[in-house]
């Protein structure tokens, strides 16, 4: 992939020139790497690109109305190229391949128009960038490959970045987004904390958690699943799992209980409860096969866990929160006091699912 038309390409999407299928053929080249996890190539090659990186940010970023961004999804997937062109043909293929990867990694019970695809793609692409910044590179300014300092990640002020970050999780609703936002956290810390908690970006994630696993549960109650569809939906699962992950560690890992506190205020319980429901479905046998064994049960377990820890240290009395058992387990020893956590063994899922509690 040569430098200059990628970022040309990229920094004139919206002269509508092509359509999304025909950019997301022509990027795909980024793609691949990520795919096959080949992260020295990646490094290697785009990452070095900054001027592509930079128009990456200036197009998720850019201040828009939600109308605004409406408009340029359906003009980006209107199709007008000259597909009697064997190159810009070829690109509409390959661009369709890239559709279906996407796709069914992030929710293959719906069909996912071209631009939302596109959106999707660039967050993939800023992932795979992300995951292989250093903190402390980045934050000497001495990075060789992209992005080479927090400026890179904050183009228009972080007020600008948490809003765009609101924005596509609405948008193409897939957790990426939060992931995106977890690593952006990490590596800019300080610089953008406080338009997180202003914003009360954590709220927005565990909405968008809660909202995903009662699709999920929606899914795997219906009669006779297909297998193949079974298998698909399980990938997904797991990718849009790993993301919500990604975004708690970052809070409980890199934050000081008071911020901890303050990103999740107003939400402890919810925050508890979101994370028993997402091990309850990783261990339900209904999702399919999974490639990764009980890897997400454990891992929303410990989340749990940590998160209900912090919620008992703040409440002076806890409301009662049906726990799954997993977490119940581990809490249950350390107990202090009678209004804490009970196990969720006598509660079925449909009544976790329809229980409200106060958040
Ligand atoms: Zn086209």
């Amino acid at each position: 992939m040569s430098d200059s038309p990628l970022h040309t390409l990229v920094s004139t999407i919206h002269e509508r020139k092509f359509c999304a299928r025909y950019m997301l053929g022509v990027s795909g080249d980024g793609i691949i790497p990520v795919k096959e996890g080949n992260d020295k190539l990646f490094r290697a090659t785009l990452q070095r690109n900054f001027k592509f990186w930079n128009s990456i940010m200036v197009f998720l970023f850019t201040e828009r109305t939600e109308d605004d961004v409406e408009r340029l999804l359906c003009d980006l997937d209107q199709c007008s190229c000259r597909l009697l062109d064997p190159s810009v043909r070829q690109a509409h293929q390959n661009g369709r391949k890239w559709e279906r990867d996407i796709w069914y990694r992030t929710c293959p019970d719906k069909p996912l128009r071209p631009s939302i695809s596109l959106a999707v793609s660039f967050f993939r692409l800023l992932m795979t960038a992300l995951n292989q910044a250093h903190v402390r590179s980045v934050a000497k300014r001495t990075s060789p490959i992209w992005p080479t300092c927090p400026d890179d990640l904050i183009p228009f002020g972080p007020d600008n970045l948490v809003h765009g970050l609101f924005q596509w999780s609405r948008f193409i609703s897939d957790t990426l987004v939060f992931k995106v936002a977890a690593q952006i956290l990490r590596l800019c810390g300080a610089l953008v904390l406080p338009a997180f908690i202003a914003s009360r970006f954590t709220h927005h994630v565990i909405d968008a958690g809660r909202h995903f696993c009662d699709h999920v549960w929606d899914v795997i109650r219906r009669p006779h699943p297909v297998k193949s569809k079974q298998q698909e939906f399980s990938i997904s699962f797991e990718c849009q799992s790993d993301a919500i992950l990604s975004y708690f560690l970052v809070i409980l890992d890199d934050h000081k209980f008071q911020t901890q506190m303050d990103m999740l205020e107003g939400y402890e319980v919810k925050s508890v409860q979101l994370f028993s429901l997402w091990a309850y479905l990783a261990s339900d046998d209904r999702l399919g096969p999974r490639r990764m064994g009980n890897f997400f049960v454990d891992k929303f377990q410990q989340i749990g866990v940590r998160l209900y820890r912090v919620v008992e240290m703040y409440f002076s009395r806890l409301p009662d929160i049906p726990v799954f058992p997993g977490i119940f387990d581990d809490v249950e020893p350390h107990f202090e006091r009678t209004d804490a956590a009970r196990s969720d063994m006598e509660f079925t899922m449909s009544r976790i699912f329809h229980n409200n509690v106060v958040g």
